[in-house]
């Protein structure tokens, strides 16, 4: 394809969707502050620029993964930031996991300035990074996601328009804050049953096949055993780390308080994650949430 994209955060994530993204045929500039982030993205093809305006300037689309909003909102702010240096109408396309109103704030800068954005955030993992078979759930307006459809189509498999400006950030909270209750839902679940005499087995037997079916017991179950590929099989490395539950939990709180929302088992599962995240859980996977729940029952 003919066409340049400004690749600026090149770290877990961004490092190897730019790679899928030259590997596809797309030129492809970079940026990162960190000097071995760089010189990986280097060695993968793409052309490292001196600073993130100077790529944004050369490029038909800016993508963004980079660890906050904050650090989103700073790299497009600013006499040498994104927004300034990219030509009238770049596309860009935010695949950091942000908060809504971040989002929201990003896309009003866009507009303003006479670009064209999509918030992307993903989910899938490193290893879905790297093997290009992420999920992305898009908000913006419709020819954007129509622009951006083809670029996402190549580090993504399934790529989901949500809605207007937002709405994938909206989309990734939402799905995330299941994911978490539903984790420490299971994970209770299970030492309930250890001290009942259950065998992590055949709870697994019984609610696998019965109403407590769900992905945080099916795919990523918390117990070694019943699910071999799972996390808990190989000592709780993640995975989905402690640290980037919490993360997305306190995003999740965020939008439960500008919206007013009751969500108390929402809101609860980001105290739990916090602090399982400020301890030892922070480079575990988030399923370790299971050890902490053993070590405080009194059993
Ligand atoms: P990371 O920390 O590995 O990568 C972020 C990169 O951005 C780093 O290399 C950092 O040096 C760089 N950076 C920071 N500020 C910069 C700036 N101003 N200019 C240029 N580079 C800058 O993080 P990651 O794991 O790749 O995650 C990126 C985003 O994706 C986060 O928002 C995260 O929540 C989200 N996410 C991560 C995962 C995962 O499993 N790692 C999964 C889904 C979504």
């Amino acid at each position: 394809p003919n066409t340049t994209i400004a690749f600026i955060g090149l770290g877990h994530m961004g490092g190897p969707m730019a790679a899928n993204l030259v590997r596809a045929g797309y030129s492809l500039l970079g940026f990162d502050l960190v000097p071995a982030a760089a010189r990986q993205a280097g060695a993968n093809g793409v052309t490292m620029a001196a600073s993130a305006a100077e790529a944004a300037a050369a490029a038909d689309v800016v993508i963004t993964m980079l660890p906050a909003g904050e650090h989103v909102l700073a790299a497009y702010l600013g006499d040498d930031g994104l927004i300034a240096a990219a030509k009238p109408g770049t596309l860009f396309i935010e695949s950091s996991t942000i908060a809504v109103d971040d989002a929201r704030a990003a896309h009003e800068l866009l507009r303003a300035a006479g670009h064209r954005g999509v918030d992307a955030p993903v989910s899938g993992g490193v290893v879905g990074a790297e093997a290009g078979t992420l999920t992305i759930m898009v908000g913006g307006e419709a020819d954007d996601f129509v622009a951006a459809e083809a670029i996402l189509h190549v580090v993504g498999t399934r790529v989901v328009h949500c809605g207007g400006p937002g709405a994938g950030q909206a989309a990734k909270v939402c799905n995330n804050m299941i994911l978490g209750v539903s984790m420490i839902a299971v994970s209770e679940a299970f030492v309930l049953g250890e001290a009942l005499g259950l065998t992590n087995q055949a709870l697994f037997d019984v609610a696998a096949h019965a109403s407590g079916q769900c992905w945080a017991l099916t795919t990523n179950c918390p117990v070694p055993g019943p699910v071999p590929a799972s996390p808990a099989n190989r000592a709780y490395q993640p995975g989905f780390a402690g640290a980037l539950m919490a993360k997305d939990l306190g995003l999740a709180a965020r939008a439960v308080e500008s919206t007013g929302v009751v969500a108390e088992l929402g809101s609860r599962a980001e105290e739990i994650y916090r602090r399982f995240a400020d301890g030892p859980g922070a480079a575990q996977d988030f399923s370790a949430i299971i050890e902490e729940i053993r070590a405080r029952s009194a059993v």
